[in-house]
């Protein structure tokens, strides 16, 4: 019946419905006969999440321009109708924890919407998990990280598990008897997923366990201990982990207290007899955002551990991955800010009030083109950094140490300006922007939590100050690279003037301040020698000049908005 009124071509069935059968149904679409809907921007999908300047001369000035067409054809994935749904229905469709089987045997496993797998699949195909580990080709890893800032147009989430297996390769490679079974696996391009022996599956997936109850940042007070065994290099495990995340990963870096102090350990969910190993779920965290992704609490009791890298060595052991996992938090963030601007453009292209399109209204070209430029900036200065891994891990040293110290700088001001970038370009949509169908919210809840895992803003901060202390290389490195744009803009000469003068007095509680400084020099120094010039004369009249407000919309008069806005979203969205 329901459906027979609701079809108002057939009036004698719906005049014969009495009051009471009315449903609300039929109300709605009574009531949707009412008006014409008009100036609602169309669908934004499909898109190409490539068409971005700065991504594409970054990829080619980086030493990856070879990857080029892969990346514009991720580009057209990304953006496409499915991909964009799979990113909604692997939020909407939160994963779920399975503890027992049906006839009580314990399991632990995570079940995931099949959206989730789909993501996956593409992501480790293309590359974007430990792959680059197993190409020679100089620019593989700026490669990997440039698929990252398109593919996340996708979904953020499944990020965390093809992180972290990027990551855990160079900290495995400290025990190569390891790395020389499960590396192959690890950089493998085959999506395989479901708990088997490690070595016989086509491809692994990795996560970690450092983050305990009584402390996260400071993982020296971690508890969980390592007993050795009676054979060389096996521990069993005792304890807890407060965090870990994509707990159906088949193996997972952990760190543990052995005889010698703080240890590094690689724990298989599958022992190579088949069993189960001791890898006890207590719950799923119920969290802000990042809801795709499974963030679990598990327990450790006679689990089988191998160790990592030298007894003690646990932190020195696991940096390794954290310098991977640190670039993919800016990388992420920069991705978070491409995809919201380019859904700001696109509604302001195509929605009016007050008589001529949001694009067009004078104040709403302010906010967007300050936020063309922080995207624009958090973009180079993401390939930047994945450049300088890139050259790092082929014997750099100068690299290395630009990579050591401009790696956490960028990971605390790029993470640091997440949230008030999604919150601004969010409100660009108006009303439409807080619902969750136009996909903002998630993107804004996703935001902050890339400031705070892999060191939060103060251990970032606090972290740059440990490296200036203990290797001098990296201010050399990080001034050397600053100078390289020495003499082109006055304001960023006297901003690198400032730092210098600034080092001599750098202390904890002015880290943030000192960091911030950095962050902004580099990202100017980068723009000044990279980007048009009016995207460099308005970043440094800005972040550097201080004629600048509190909030994005905020540039000055002499700021060039066409030619920013022309640049970061052609055509206007
Ligand atoms: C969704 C999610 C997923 C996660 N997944 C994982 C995972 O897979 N594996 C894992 O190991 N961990 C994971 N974490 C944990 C994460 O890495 C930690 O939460 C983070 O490192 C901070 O540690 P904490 O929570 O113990 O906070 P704390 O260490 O207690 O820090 C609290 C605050 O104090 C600040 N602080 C700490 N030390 C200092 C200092 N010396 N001076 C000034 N300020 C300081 C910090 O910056 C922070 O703001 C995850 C976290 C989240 C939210």
């Amino acid at each position: 019946m329901t459906s027979t009124v609701a079809q108002p071509q057939q009036d004698a069935t719906t005049q014969s419905v009495t009051a009471q059968t009315v449903t609300a149904q039929t109300v709605t679409a009574q009531t949707a006969t009412t008006h014409t809907v008009t100036n609602q921007p169309p669908p934004l999908t499909p898109y190409d999440a490539s068409e971005d300047a700065a991504l594409l001369e970054g990829l080619r000035r980086e030493g990856a321009g070879w990857a080029e067409a892969d990346l514009r054809r991720l580009g057209l994935r990304a953006g496409s109708e499915q991909a964009q749904e799979w990113g909604d229905l692997a939020n909407r469709h939160e994963p779920v924890l399975r503890t027992h089987d049906r006839y009580g045997h314990r399991v632990d496993e995570v079940d995931f919407h099949p959206a989730w797998h789909h993501l996956m699949e593409v992501a480790v195909t293309e590359g974007l998990a430990g792959a680059p580990w197993a190409d020679d080709r100089p620019g593989a890893h700026v490669a990997r990280t440039a698929g990252g800032l398109v593919w996340g147009h996708a979904e953020a989430g499944h990020g965390c598990p093809t992180s972290m297996t990027y990551a855990a390769v160079p900290a495995l490679r400290r025990t190569p008897e390891l790395a020389e079974v499960y590396e192959p696996l690890l950089t493998s391009r085959e999506y395989d997923p479901g708990l088997r022996i490690p070595a016989e599956k086509r491809g692994l997936l990795a996560g970690m366990g450092m983050t305990e109850k009584q402390g996260g940042s400071d993982v020296r007070t971690n508890t969980t201990t390592a007993t050795p065994t009676a054979e060389p290099g096996v521990y069993t495990l005792r304890g807890h982990k407060w965090f870990t995340s994509a707990p159906m990963c088949d193996v997972f870096l952990v760190l543990a207290q052995a005889p010698e102090g703080l240890s590094c350990f690689l724990v298989p969910r599958v022992l190579p007899d088949g069993t189960r190993n001791a890898f006890r779920i207590q719950r799923l965290k119920e969290k802000l955002g990042n809801r795709s992704n499974a963030s679990s609490e598990p327990e450790f009791d006679g689990t089988v551990a191998w160790l990592v890298g030298p007894e003690g060595q646990g932190v020195k052991t696991i940096i390794e991955m954290v310098n991977c996992t640190r670039l993919d938090c800016v990388m992420a963030s920069a991705t978070l800010m491409r995809k919201t601007l380019v859904e700001a453009g696109h509604h302001a292209r195509h929605r009016g009030a007050f008589g001529a399109r949001l694009l067009d209204q004078p104040l709403m070209r302010n906010v967007l083109a300050d936020l063309a430029l922080e995207s624009e900036a958090a973009t180079t200065l993401t390939l930047r950094l994945a450049g300088a891994a890139d050259r790092a891990v082929r014997g750099d040293a100068g690299e290395r140490a630009l990579r050591r110290i401009a790696t956490a700088v960028g990971k605390y001001w790029v993470t640091k300006r997440g949230p008030a970038f999604t919150a601004e370009a969010l409100e660009c949509l108006g009303g439409n922007g807080y619902v969750e169908e136009s996909g903002m919210p998630r993107h804004y809840r996703e935001a902050p939590l890339l400031s705070i895992w892999e060191g939060s803003g103060n251990v970032n901060a606090l972290d740059v100050l440990r490296a200036l202390g203990r290797e001098p290389a990296v201010a050399e490195a990080l001034f050397d690279e600053l100078d390289l744009a020495r003499g082109a803009d006055a304001r960023l000469d006297a901003a690198v003037t400032r730092l210098k003068d600034g080092l001599a007095e750098a202390s904890p509680v002015g880290a943030r301040r000192l960091v911030e400084h950095m962050a902004l020099a580099l990202q100017a120094s980068l723009l000044v020698r990279f980007a048009p010039p009016a995207v460099a004369d308005a970043f440094c009249a800005t972040r550097l000049g201080g004629d600048w407000g509190h909030s994005f919309g905020t540039l000055p008069d002499s700021a060039d908005l066409d030619a920013i806005l022309e640049r970061a979203l052609p055509g206007g969205g």
